[in-house]
């Protein structure tokens, strides 16, 4: 049994190291986020029928019709939320199985996260809190709304998507603050990157990306 577990370790330890690599011929830099992406356990986010998939570069259902973002995305949008250097506070707009939630939680001094299906984010939190990042707010709630009473972020991340940003959302960044967030309808998103200065809110188109809904209301 012992013999077992610790195969399955090697294993997955190798394929991360894989997923690493992968990342950074992707274009992938910062350090910092290789670093965590290395050492999280990604096979504990999917369902155990799903793990020896969790390290390919794909997007993998995680129930309630919802979706773990590729390793690629997951990187890509941190690293964008960081470029100008650390941040304190971060609001995440989707916990779902609490994989970006993780990544966050070790770069960041704390994170702040709203999800609209409750299971999901009970499952979440108690994954997360088992890996010992313990730096995490929850939020049952429509992330529409953003988390007013712990506003202004330097950060959010949202990592469902909407038709347009929605407003509540920029209302509660900080100046100077960062927001990546997707637009659009499924079949033509884009990743944009809202920048508050100012001047106002800038907004600079990124990458096409394939992310579900943003959906209002609590499931
Ligand atoms: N970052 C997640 C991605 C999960 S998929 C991960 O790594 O697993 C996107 C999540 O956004 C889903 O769990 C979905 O329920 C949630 N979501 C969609 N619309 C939302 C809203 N208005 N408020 C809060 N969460 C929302």
């Amino acid at each position: 049994m012992l013999q077992n577990i610790q195969g399955i370790g090697m294993t997955s330890m190798r394929t991360r190291e894989r997923m690493v690599e992968r990342l950074e011929q992707q274009g992938i830099k910062n350090h910092k986020i290789l670093d965590v992406m290395r050492t999280t356990p990604r096979h504990l986010f999917v369902d155990e029928a799903l793990a020896s998939r969790a390290y390919e570069d794909t997007a993998l259902p995680i129930g309630y019709n919802q979706t773990i973002s590729q390793p690629y995305i997951v990187a890509k949008m941190t690293e964008l939320l960081l470029e100008a250097g650390p941040l304190s506070k971060v609001l995440e707009i989707g916990t779902g199985c609490g994989y970006q939630t993780a990544i966050l939680g070790q770069l960041v001094d704390h994170v702040y996260t709203v999800e609209r299906i409750q299971p999901l984010q009970k499952k979440a939190k108690n994954l997360v809190w088992s890996l010992q990042i313990k730096n995490i707010s929850y939020l049952y709630s429509d992330g529409g709304w953003g988390w007013v009473d712990h506003a202004p972020y330097d950060g959010i991340m949202v990592t469902a998507a909407p038709p347009e940003i929605p407003e509540m959302l920029l209302r509660q960044m900080a100046p100077g603050g960062v927001m990546l967030i997707p637009i659009g309808r499924a079949g033509g998103q884009e990743l944009q990157r809202v920048r508050h200065t100012e001047a106002g809110f800038e907004v600079e188109v990124l990458e096409p990306v394939s992310f579900v809904p943003f959906l209002s209301g609590k499931q």
